[in-house]
């Protein structure tokens, strides 16, 4: 087993992985690091969860500490493009980490927040700077910043800069750059687009792909409950009184269903938060603290606002809404079983919903074990008592929902302006894209073991979902969460696949 002590990395950096108790590379770590110490050009297929962060960051620091020079004014040595503000924060937080003992200097540009202090940190020069691409171009336009200094250019999470209609200002940003440079590409898929656009930046490049979802995927037991849409929010917040949800990320599709959804929960008792891109910084910031300590147990979120957060201990995700491109559906219940924890997700699907679920079983290859919720009764009389809490969002088909509804804000504004509409594409085709890379073959598999574990429920086409369910065994399959004060629970989760 490779181990940190043999890649050759800088004392300080290996300090700084020991402080932090890592010892193994991951296995993109291994692969990557000896090729970007290099000076090559590499194209990553890996996604959040898989240390990909680490692969980059550390032999970065390692070369810009081995040939010290300062950065030039309102410039910097590295420039990593990162989707969204979330994640841009998350990579930064990494770089600084590592560096803890190489004294080179990180910034952050994202939107949401004030001009005045990221100028100031690009006033003198920085090491690394992390941006979303809205941000920086601002900065650019208001010269406040400089590419020409650029010696390391990451592009990361290249498929979801695609959706969020980011490929223009990505063209532009890349066009400022010194031609002289090394370029580090990751995406955890490679649509049409995003491989044109790798084969314009990236030259001569090394190629690494990690699919982490051959093992995470095949944890996770996935289940789905046919559930009348008005109905959904009551069943939300029983299977959320749950005792073995710990921690959970409820994905809508729009950010007005998860304010709805959060405002709800709240009232029906539990402790929920919201996070999109139309709350401040400082909202997605304190939401998403109060998440990581516990405080909150269930996080609404939007799909971007979700991708590439890095919480661990996630027990379940649900999906409030079924996404509208079958690819969204592996990256959200990704969030769970990290780290080689096994995690539930747990799918909703409302009759209008039915053909999303076709292309999310057809391009993932599996069938998601089902239950049937439709006419119950208690629910029902629950869904009235919700309306009055917080009415029900009017429905609409999710074909014709726009995907630009979960761009935040100022990234749509600066998407615009950059003559970009790129990410309506995508999002608007309900499956197209689907499938492509990491979650493909694997999740079959896991299917074909979920299939093969006997439930107790006799017959009938529910029965199939193992386990998961209240009540007698043989009771019909039926998949109930726990009622509050009620029976208590036989069984409350599938036992993790093998
Ligand atoms: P990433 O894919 O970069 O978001 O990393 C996922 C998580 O794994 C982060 O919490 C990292 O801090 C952590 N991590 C990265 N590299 C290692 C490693 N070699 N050993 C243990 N944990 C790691």
């Amino acid at each position: 087993m490779t181990q940190f002590t043999d890649l050759g990395l800088a004392k300080p950096i290996l300090k700084a992985l020991a402080d932090k108790g890592y010892t193994q590379p991951t296995p993109i770590q291994a692969q990557a690091i000896p090729i970007v110490m290099q000076g090559r050009d590499l194209l990553g297929i890996a996604q959040t969860g898989t240390g990909k962060t680490a692969a980059f960051a550390l032999p970065i620091l390692h070369r810009l500490a081995e040939d010290r020079r300062a950065a030039p004014r309102r410039g910097f040595r590295c420039l990593v493009l990162s989707p969204t503000r979330e994640l841009a924060t998350q990579i930064a937080d990494n770089f600084k980490a590592y560096a803890a003992h190489l004294g080179l200097s990180v910034a952050t540009i994202f939107g949401g927040v004030k001009y005045g202090p990221q100028m100031r940190a690009l006033a003198a020069g920085v090491d690394v700077v992390v941006a979303t691409p809205g941000r920086l171009m601002d900065h650019l336009g208001e010269k406040s910043a400089t590419l020409g200094g650029v010696e390391i250019f990451v592009l990361d999470e290249a498929d979801q800069m695609l959706d969020l209609g980011f490929v223009v200002p990505i063209r532009k940003i890349a066009s400022q750059l010194p031609k002289d440079r090394q370029n580090l590409f990751f995406s955890a898929t490679m649509p049409g687009e995003i491989g044109k656009l790798a084969g314009e930046l990236l030259k001569n490049p090394a190629s690494v792909s990690i699919t982490p979802q051959a093992t995470t995927v095949e944890r996770i037991e996935q289940s789905l409950i046919y559930i009348e849409a008005q109905r959904k929010r009551p069943l939300l917040a029983e299977l959320l009184a749950d005792r073995s949800v710990e921690r959970s990320i409820v994905f809508t599709r729009t950010k007005r269903g998860a304010d709805r959804v959060a405002k709800y929960l709240t009232a029906a008792g539990i402790e929920a938060a919201s996070i999109h891109g139309d709350k401040t910084q400082g909202q997605r910031e304190r939401a998403l603290a109060a998440f990581k300590a516990g405080e909150v147990k269930a996080l609404v979120a939007t799909d971007i606002a979700a991708r590439g957060i890095d919480v661990n201990d996630i027990s379940h995700v649900f999906n409030y809404e079924l996404p509208n491109v079958p690819e969204a559906y592996v990256h959200r219940i990704g969030r769970t079983a990290r780290k080689g924890k096994d995690g539930v997700a747990i799918s909703f699907c409302s009759d209008d919903e039915r053909s999303l679920l076709k292309d999310i079983e057809k391009a993932t290859r599996q069938k998601i074990p089902t239950f049937d919720r439709r006419n119950d009764k208690a629910l029902a009389a629950a869904a009235a008592v919700a309306d009055k809490l917080a009415p029900a969002e009017k429905y609409v088909d999710p074909r014709k929902a726009d995907p630009r509804n979960n761009v935040p804000s100022e990234l749509r504004r600066k998407r615009n302006r950059n003559g970009g509409g790129q990410g309506q594409g995508r999002g608007g085709q309900g499956g197209g894209q689907g499938g492509q890379g990491a979650g493909e073959g694997r999740q079959a598999q896991g299917q074909g073991r979920n299939g093969g574990r006997g439930g107790h429920g006799k017959g009938g086409a529910q029965a199939q979902g193992q386990g998961q369910r209240q009540g007698k065994p043989g009771g019909g399959g039926d998949f109930r969460g726990p009622k509050r004060g009620g029976v208590q629970q036989v069984e409350t989760r599938w036992n993790p696949i093998d």
